[in-house]
């Protein structure tokens, strides 16, 4: 399928990202929030972003101007009547995703792909509400997406092939690295192997083993990863390694593995949840 025009359906922190990767390979966007002043920090967060790169000269201000073009910001969801795939990232709830989804699936054409970003919520679940579930998938990119490279495509269980193939290729054209995920479960690859890592990187120093910035130094020079757990945390937010970790215990068979320390809870309560409090495992306030 020739895919010329993209919807983008919310303008936070992933789906202004989504809509710039998408302008940046000459498709046309239509960005939708449910705010103006929503949209216009969306548009705004695109603006600063190229405007780096111009001045970076990684780009020049032409092709900025072109880019920032082919985006229209709207709060009017009706404009997904003529777009040609889908690529919803609005904030982590079921109930409100799947709404969304149920007006795309009348809005939009029989034959369009509706993809989500979520990170971990249900395809098949989602899927369920519209009436087209063989086109409806995962298409997770990762923070911040105009920088990172991979994007995990998810089978929900009745995805078909076509639909696998044809995000994967319009994700490939956006200069990512795809996986296919074959089944829809939770955390998928990436976050699967992300909170056993950071839950455990806590347990070491709930028991006294080795301070938070030690773990780090070692994990990054040990196992040459870029970060250290705790460094990752402070960026992600400690708050959303609690969420996912107790989403897991209750999805993957409680098991013990996914029960959350102590030590990651008293953080939360003490509203040390990282960079975006101006504490974490770290200070940034200095
Ligand atoms: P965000 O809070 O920055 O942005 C979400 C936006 O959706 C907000 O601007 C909100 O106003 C908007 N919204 C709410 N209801 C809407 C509707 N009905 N129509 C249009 N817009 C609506 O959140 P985010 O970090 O961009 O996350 C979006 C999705 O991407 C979530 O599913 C999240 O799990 C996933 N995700 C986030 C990250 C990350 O690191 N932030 C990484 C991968 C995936």
């Amino acid at each position: 399928m020739d895919i010329k025009k993209i919807g983008v359906v919310g303008a936070g922190t992933m789906g202004n990202g989504i809509a710039q990767v998408a302008a940046q390979i000459g498709c046309d966007v239509v960005m939708r929030d449910v705010k103006d002043e929503f949209v216009d920090r969306g548009l705004k967060s695109i603006d600063r972003f190229l405007s780096r790169s111009v001045e970076k000269g990684k780009m020049e201000a032409s092709e900025k101007d072109a880019v920032m073009g082919r985006i229209q910001g709207t709060t009017d969801l009706g404009l997904m009547k003529d777009v040609d795939f889908v690529i919803e990232a609005v904030i982590e709830d079921l109930d409100l995703k799947k709404s969304v989804f149920k007006e795309l699936d009348e809005l939009c054409r029989p034959e369009v792909i509706l993809a989500s970003n979520t990170s971990s919520m249900s395809l098949t679940e989602i899927a369920a509400v519209t009436k087209r579930p063989d086109k409806v998938c995962g298409m997770h990119f990762f923070n911040p997406v105009p920088l990172m490279k991979l994007v995990e495509i998810i089978r929900g269980f009745l995805t078909s092939d076509e639909t696998v193939t044809t995000t994967t290729e319009l994700a490939r054209k956006m200069g990512k690295i795809t996986v296919e995920v074959k089944k829809d479960s939770p955390g998928f690859i990436v976050n699967r192997i992300m909170i056993p890592h950071m839950i455990e990187a806590i347990r070491i120093v709930e028991e006294g083993i080795a301070s938070p910035k030690d773990v780090d130094i070692a994990v990054k020079n040990g196992l040459n990863y870029p970060m250290g757990p705790f460094e990752l945390m402070d960026l992600t937010g400690i708050d959303i390694c609690y969420f996912v970790a107790e989403y897991f215990y209750k999805e993957l068979n409680k098991e013990s593995k996914w029960v959350s320390p102590n030590l990651l809870k008293t953080m939360i309560r003490a509203n040390r949840l990282g960079r975006k409090t101006g504490g974490g495992w770290y200070d940034y306030n200095k």
